[in-house]
């Protein structure tokens, strides 16, 4: 059976006093062992992984960073190894966030390479896609996501891409407080899992677009949907366990 997740995303917000709070709340909650919910975890600023770890350290709830290097070690300013986030206990990473396409000019193919880095190093990389507004009117999501995807499946293999975690975030859903439906959630993750061959019974397929407790469950209940990666309703507890539990 495939695991579930449901993933926080804290983007760029966050400060030691706040994060006290909220990371204290949800290893209150989520203790380990708890049943009724699948995998939850919160990707952190890489400055705040040491509390994440701290204060979530023995309970239920993983964590994680938001970006990595494709790169093992060297000249290259500013950027930050998978073997560094492990020394902090990091479990996923996400790569290829939309954000980061769109600022900073990622392409697939480096996308993919810090997939294949976090894999080398035992994280579990959270692959993002999706498409654009105007990519979707132009009814080109499955070209748009089926490339960024096929990209990773030429990369990593399917046998590697067995052990990472895919995110479908249509980038017209994020953070605008429109979640595209169940039915073109469910839509594209059948298709992502289609195209997965062999691996698409293994592999994790999350959503994420503006997600929140009001649409967590029915977007959840889809058959191809295994979880949910989480901006907005991930940045206070009162918003983000309820998300958490709405598998159950
Ligand atoms: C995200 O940034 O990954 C995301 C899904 O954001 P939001 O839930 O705020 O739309």
């Amino acid at each position: 059976m495939r695991a579930k997740h449901v993933v926080g995303n804290w983007k760029m917000h966050g400060s030691l006093e706040r994060n006290a709070v909220l990371l204290a709340a949800l290893a209150g909650h989520f203790t380990a062992g708890a049943a009724g919910t699948g995998n939850v975890g919160v990707c952190v600023p890489f400055p705040f992984l040491a509390q994440a770890g701290s204060l979530l350290k023995g309970s239920a709830v993983a964590w994680g960073a938001q970006d990595v290097s494709a790169h093992a070690q060297g000249a290259f300013t500013g950027e930050v190894s998978a073997a560094m986030l492990t020394e902090f206990g990091t479990s996923y990473v996400i790569v290829g966030h939309s954000e980061r396409r769109a600022h900073h000019a990622e392409s697939s193919a480096l996308v993919a390479a810090k997939a294949a880095a976090a894999l080398t190093a035992g994280l579990t990389p959270i692959i993002c896609v999706g498409e654009t507004l105007e990519e979707r009117k132009a009814e080109m999501t499955e070209t748009v996501v089926g490339g960024q995807l096929a990209v990773c499946v030429e990369t990593l293999g399917l046998d590697s891409l067995a052990r990472c975690v895919i995110a479908y975030e249509p980038v017209w859903a994020i953070g605008t407080g429109l979640n595209a439906s169940p039915a073109q959630v469910q839509a594209v993750h059948a298709f992502l899992r289609s195209r997965l061959g062999r691996a698409g019974g293994e592999v994790s397929l999350l959503y994420g677009g503006s997600v929140k407790a009001s649409n967590a469950r029915e977007l959840f209940a889809m058959p191809d949907v295994d979880g949910g990666l989480i901006g907005g309703a991930s940045l206070s507890f009162e918003d983000f366990a309820p998300v958490c539990r709405a598998f159950a």
